[in-house]
């Protein structure tokens, strides 16, 4: 009996995603899908031998801002060279559906808060995205959430405080559509306008829709604490009591500590986890390699002067009045917390020629050319450019990430975007072009804090099961054929915070859907990337 020859075969050592030790083998590939495991020799029209290698599922980054930027290049540049096979899109409250035309620039708006120009927004529904990302096809693929902020617009505009029961019930019906139409769950941004409106009960709402379809819920840190029990712990204590009421899945987004007078304080964080409360829970998080956050400029502001969006808060902060109260409130320190300003910590990733100011500059340094006080420029970036000016915050400690990183309730991130390499001299925080292979390469092998299997772990088979993407994140036969060949000795991130776009090194191939992307630091023109939808049923 002749057997039909498969698409290809790869053989050399294996890690499986599953957080075992690596093995030696040949795995079998035909239409995308791996159909065999094992040590016999197959018959295959093409063949990879990667021994000297690494070989692992293609990477899950579980928190991604690529919602847009994919729309923007398809290539994805940013990512695939390091080995993302799969986006998880829509963190933070941003997402690029539903889209309510009537509110159509606001919701252009506020998703220029993820660092991306405007795309012409002209559909509503996650099948509508789906259908304009497929237009020009994308190389990886995207495993969407619904953003609550998106939601908000889309189902009650700019309003703040509570929804009305109409509201909620649009907000319900909107966030089922999409969990019809095959998103994996929803993410809040509890910081951001309009999502830091919801109260408990809102969420609440929303979590139990999520729960009814076995959906994730992502939180982001709300900066103050609404249940009054905890100021260090209180959004994670938030995030917790979501699942405990409402049964929901929670994975808790880009764990961090920002204030200097928390810092070293990460392992009471991690420990709440196991605590009583947390008890039984399905509960996890992400974090991302890096000491430096990034945001829109906006978000630092004082609540009242962002309400209503950017029109408002134009209005507002072209009245010298209202501009020097809220300079005097924004010199206390930012968020609730009131954590101190370090002008020089504050650095322009993307400032848009606004003013003059340079990327790269610190507000203090921008301001002392400019010859103005810090608070002013800070506000008048605003008034000018709106959500779109970007900034990295250096805010944080590498020790506190890193005890984050090591946490058996993690998986590690990037919180970027896939973007291409030409940044026309914007300088976007380097986790979009390094956060898998720093993962690997300083988490792994430079710090020895965690052996190959678990880093790799934490961005496959452990963020496939928690977001549950039933198909990929190993490598077992029946799984999609998403796959990364790298060399463990050399993987290094390369871009820094001076230079972000480059790619890291290390990286020999990448497979996504059983197609070649990535070969030897060149991209094919393939671009097998889907949309993935939720409803696949999960394995027996
Ligand atoms: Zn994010």
């Amino acid at each position: 009996m002749s057997v039909e020859p498969l698409d290809l075969s790869i053989s050399g050592l294996i890690y499986d995603g599953l957080g075992n030790l690596p093995k030696f083998g040949i795995i079998g590939i035909l239409n995308g899908v791996i159909v065999s495991v094992g040590n016999e020799e197959i018959a295959s029209r093409e063949h990879i031998d990667a021994t000297g290698f690494a070989i692992a599922p293609g990477f899950i980054d579980v928190h991604t801002h690529s919602d847009i930027s994919l729309l923007h290049d398809g290539r994805g540049e940013s990512k695939v060279f390091q080995g993302v096979t799969t986006e998880v899109t829509g963190n933070c409250s941003f997402s690029a559906f539903p889209i309510n035309q009537a509110n159509k620039q606001l919701h252009s708006e506020f998703l220029e808060g993820i660092g991306d120009d405007p795309f012409p927004l002209e559909w509503s529904d996650l099948n509508g995205y789906r259908e304009a990302i497929y237009k020009n096809g994308v190389s990886i693929n995207i495993a969407p959430l619904v953003g609550h902020g998106t939601l908000r617009i889309a189902g009650m505009g700019l309003k703040e405080g509570a929804p009305s029961p109409g509201d909620l019930e649009r907000m319900g019906q909107l966030l089922s559509l999409a969990l019809e139409q095959g998103a994996f769950g929803m993410s809040t941004g509890l910081t951001y306008v309009p999502s830091r409106y919801a109260p408990f009960e809102e969420l609440i709402y929303l979590c139990k829709v999520l729960k009814s379809s076995d959906r994730i819920y992502t939180s982001h840190a709300r900066d103050y604490d609404i249940l009054g029990e905890d100021e260090f712990l209180g959004s994670l204590k938030e995030a917790i009591s979501l699942a405990r009421q409402t049964g929901v899945r929670v994975q808790f987004s880009h764990a961090a500590i920002n204030d200097p007078n928390q810092w070293g304080r990460a392992q009471d964080w991690v420990d709440y986890f196991d605590s009583p409360d947390a008890k039984n829970l399905d509960v996890a998080f992400d974090v991302y390699p890096y000491d430096a956050s990034s945001s829109a400029l906006t978000q630092y502001l004082p609540g009242w002067v962002q309400a209503g969006g950017v029109d408002a808060m134009r209005t507002r902060l072209s009245e010298p009045s209202i501009f020097s109260t809220a300079a005097q409130e924004l010199s206390l320190g930012w968020s609730a917390h009131k954590i101190p300003w370090f002008w020089d910590r504050v650095v322009i990733a993307r400032g848009n020629g606004l003013l003059g100011v340079e990327n790269g500059d610190s507000i203090e340094i921008a301001a002392k050319k400019l010859g103005m006080a810090p608070e002013a420029l800070v506000l008048e970036l605003t008034r000018l450019g709106g959500n779109s000016v970007m900034v990295v915050l250096f805010y944080r400690t590498d020790k506190d990430m890193r005890i984050f990183a090591q946490s058996k309730y993690s998986m590690i991130c990037s919180d970027g975007s896939a973007f291409p390499f030409e940044q026309k001299g914007k300088l976007p925080h380097p986790r979009s072009f390094g956060a898998s292979a720093r993962a690997l390469g300083y988490l792994s092998r430079e710090t020895g804090d965690m052996p190959l299997e678990l880093v790799i772990y934490k961005m496959s088979g452990k963020a496939a099961a928690f977001f549950g993407i039933h198909d990929r994140g190993s490598i077992e036969v029946g799984k999609a054929a998403d796959i990364v060949i790298f060399n463990p000795e050399t993987i290094k991130d390369q871009a820094t915070f001076t230079n972000p776009t480059q790619p890291p090194v290390g990286v020999e191939y990448v497979f996504v859907n059983g197609q070649l992307v990535i070969r030897k630091g060149t991209q094919s023109d393939k671009r097998p990337g889907k949309v993935l939808n939720a409803n696949l049923p999960a394995p027996k």
